[in-house]
């Protein structure tokens, strides 16, 4: 097996839920390096001691992240070698890694990805997306105005946008895309590789409307609401004419489009400027 070579940091992917899925060369590189960076030792330690892996670990959160990554690189520069891990999954995606890396890497340092379980992976592999790319966003603003400030902003981006939701925001964001976006197709994915995993699909409102009716909302999410680039696909059976207000109900009704996203549609459809149409459209929503 490859000697670990000095003063080399490893970034190295951990189960999002299954331990099953630890890789082994995470289990090898974990077991021979002289020390880890947990996001929470506490809860690595307990990962580790499953597989009766014995390294020292120290803390790497967002919090002291500036500090200790300059602990890290002066052990990486005697000569050590360092595992990075999160909580679960990739370090980097949505959690901290970056700037160890960045650090790590301006020093002429090694730095070596030990790819493995990530949920935006492990989402994108059943979500069964035709679309050729998406927009991953990580978490969607914690306060309302900026959600919905950043929803907006996307409201014609037809990418599928992805992004990684908590249980005690979900129906918000939801209900935020719901009201800026339109009505949209999902994709939700729920506890990805543990018991309960879960993993639904149809529009907005019907997937508002069935976990709205659930006593209560536990676990992880992972969530696709289609791009505008669905509506695209919708499109031949839009009315043809230069009927305002056929094409205005038809962008409500069958797009799904909000009053904004309509009036963006209908002002190239028809070459109006876009602000006479939405002053039109709203005599109509
Ligand atoms: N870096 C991690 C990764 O690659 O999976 C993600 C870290 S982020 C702080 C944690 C979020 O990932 C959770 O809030 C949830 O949205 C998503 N997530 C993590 N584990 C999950 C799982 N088992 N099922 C669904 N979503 C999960």
């Amino acid at each position: 097996m490859a000697e670990i070579p000095p003063g080399t940091l490893y970034v190295v992917a951990t189960p999002i839920g299954n331990l099953e899925d630890i890789t082994l060369r995470a289990l090898r590189i974990l077991g021979e390096v002289d020390l880890i960076a947990a996001e929470d030792t506490r809860r690595t330690r307990k990962l580790l001691n499953h597989f009766a892996v014995k390294t020292p670990c120290i803390s790497y959160y967002r919090e002291n992240e500036a500090r200790r990554a300059e602990d890290i690189l002066g052990r990486l520069t005697a000569g050590q070698s360092v595992a990075l891990v999160s909580d679960a999954g990739t370090p980097g995606i949505a959690d901290p890694g970056a700037r160890l890396v960045n650090r790590v890497r301006e020093a002429g340092l090694a730095v070596v990805p030990l790819p493995g379980p990530s949920a935006l992976a492990a989402f994108l592999s059943i979500a069964g997306q035709t679309e050729p790319d998406h927009l991953f966003l990580g978490f969607l603003p914690g306060r309302a105005g900026q959600r919905r400030k950043l929803l907006q902003s996307l409201a014609v981006e037809p990418r599928p946008l992805v992004f990684y939701e908590s249980p005690h925001r979900l129906l918000k964001s939801l209900a935020d895309a719901l009201a800026v976006l339109g009505n949209r197709e999902v994709v939700l994915a729920r506890e990805l590789t543990k018991i309960h995993e879960e993993v639904l699909a149809g529009d907005l409102e019907e997937l508002l409307e069935k976990l709205q009716q659930r006593p209560s909302l536990k676990g992880e999410f992972v969530v696709l609401l289609a791009g505008v680039a669905g509506v695209d696909a919708r499109e031949e059976s839009r009315p043809s004419g230069e009927d305002f207000a056929q094409l205005a109900t038809w962008y409500r009704d069958q797009a799904g489009l909000s009053l904004k996203d309509a009036a963006r549609r209908i002002a190239v459809d028809l070459g109006q400027p876009r602000s006479r149409v939405y002053r039109l459209l709203l005599d109509l929503w």
